[in-house]
């Protein structure tokens, strides 16, 4: 049995994937002590490990006042999350030990900890992976239309940011890659490579797990074994990038009244009642049992997480994606590149043009065909089982 310190500051996409791998390590023998936000700590001990917390707020406060307009100014965020982690980790370890670490690949400071505690690490990427060189082009590029004044304090800001963190913990830091994607010596990620872009170029440190999906929880009363719709469509942008009023009374007129059973989970930050009145067949929730959801559903209107968009194919259900932000317009062109969905974009939506779209997924079965395609191959995916086979390999060679 070895004792396992897995490091996640992350919001739900970033923990969910880690659910069956902590409770996969745990049945094969191991020990776990999971670093996380409060919000987690039910679902984490569910699975098996002993949970630490960091401190949601102070670490949200620290990511965002690092700016959000250039990825460099993400980066500083993360960097300004390192005073907030590192200290109150090591407090709450001291005394133990622990055999590896496995770690998110963006909130934590993952890397940074796994050179000071001098463990051998996994990095845990609930995205697509991306290689030093495709990061570093991107931040060259969001430079493009920025002038020196506002290029040159975020660019002072990172270097005296690193030079803190060196003379605090002793680390040194050489890119802002590092910071923003944690490398290890392995990284778990969950997709399979054939979906991942430019699969190919990432060698065999990358393991490809396929998506980790384990059960969850039911977290909602929703009976959908008399839903009478003609199709079930289900509609949500995730847990981070969710208040969006405008976007579901949108869906109200595109899909009310229509012969379809509708259900949209708003994020717990959306007041329901503010969305005026819920056309009859629309069920409106704060959060759903996606997974039980979407095992139903013919049509998933998504934001495209890394997550969302996996549990949907993994389960046979065509997409439409409207992405928000991050790595979300990736995720919209790998699935429209096989065919598996349609992108519309959020900026001047229609109510016309997603009831088409609509219309147009349910009615063409090539978009079913597609993602069913897709979900025969993530179902083979060896998903967490593979996870945990890789990090025995990788902390027994
Ligand atoms: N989720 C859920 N119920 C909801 C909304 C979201 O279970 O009502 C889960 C979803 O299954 C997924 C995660 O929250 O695992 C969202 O992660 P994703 O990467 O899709 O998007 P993010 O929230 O990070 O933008």
């Amino acid at each position: 049995m070895a004792r396992v310190l897995f490091i996640n500051a992350g919001s739900e996409g970033h923990i969910n994937p880690t659910i069956g791998v902590v409770q996969e390590l745990i049945a094969r023998g191991e020990e776990v002590v999971y670093f996380c936000v409060e919000a987690y700590r039910e679902r984490i001990e569910q699975a098996g490990a002993a949970v630490r917390t960091i401190d949601g707020q102070k670490f949200i406060q620290a990511f965002i006042s690092g700016g959000r307009n250039y990825p460099l100014e993400r980066v500083n965020g993360l960097l300004l999350t390192a005073d907030i982690v590192i200290p109150s980790v090591l407090e709450q370890i001291e005394g133990d030990t622990f055999d590896y670490m496995i770690h998110d690949s963006m909130f934590g400071c993952g890397r940074i900890l796994a050179e000071m505690l001098q463990l051998p690490a996994i990095s845990s990427c609930t995205s697509f992976a991306q290689s030093e060189e495709a990061f570093q082009q991107s931040l060259e590029h969001s430079w493009a239309d920025a002038d020196s004044e506002v290029i040159h304090p975020i660019k002072e800001r990172y270097g005296s940011l690193i030079s803190a963190i060196q003379s605090n913990y002793g680390v040194e830091i050489h890119t802002p890659y590092e910071v923003f994607c944690n490398p290890a010596p392995h990284t778990i990620v969950y997709t399979i490579r054939e979906f991942q872009p430019s699969g190919d170029a990432f060698d065999s440190s990358y393991h490809f797990v396929g998506p980790s999906i384990s059960a969850r929880d039911k977290q909602d009363d929703i009976d959908l074994s008399a839903s009478k719709g003609q199709h079930l469509i289900y509609i949500s942008l995730g847990t981070v990038f969710n208040m969006a009023n405008d976007f579901y009374k949108l869906c109200f007129e595109a899909l009310g009244g229509s012969d379809h059973t509708v259900v949209m989970s708003v994020g717990r930050r959306t007041q329901i009642t503010d969305l005026g009145i819920v056309p009859s067949n629309f069920i409106v929730r704060n959060y759903v049992s996606q997974t039980e959801v979407l095992q139903r559903a013919n049509l998933f209107i998504t934001h495209g997480g890394m997550n969302s968009a996996h549990e949907g194919l993994y389960f046979g259900v065509p997409l439409i994606v409207i992405p928000q932000a991050a790595d979300q317009p990736i995720i919209a062109r790998q699935v429209t590149k096989i065919g598996a969905g349609i992108q519309l974009q959020m900026p001047g939506l229609r109510a016309k043009q997603l009831r088409d779209a609509a219309e147009q997924v349910l009615n063409n079965p090539s978009y079913k065909q597609s993602a069913d395609e897709m979900s025969v191959a993530l179902q083979q995916s060896g998903g967490f089982k593979q996870a945990v086979d890789v990090i025995f390999e990788a902390v027994n060679a």
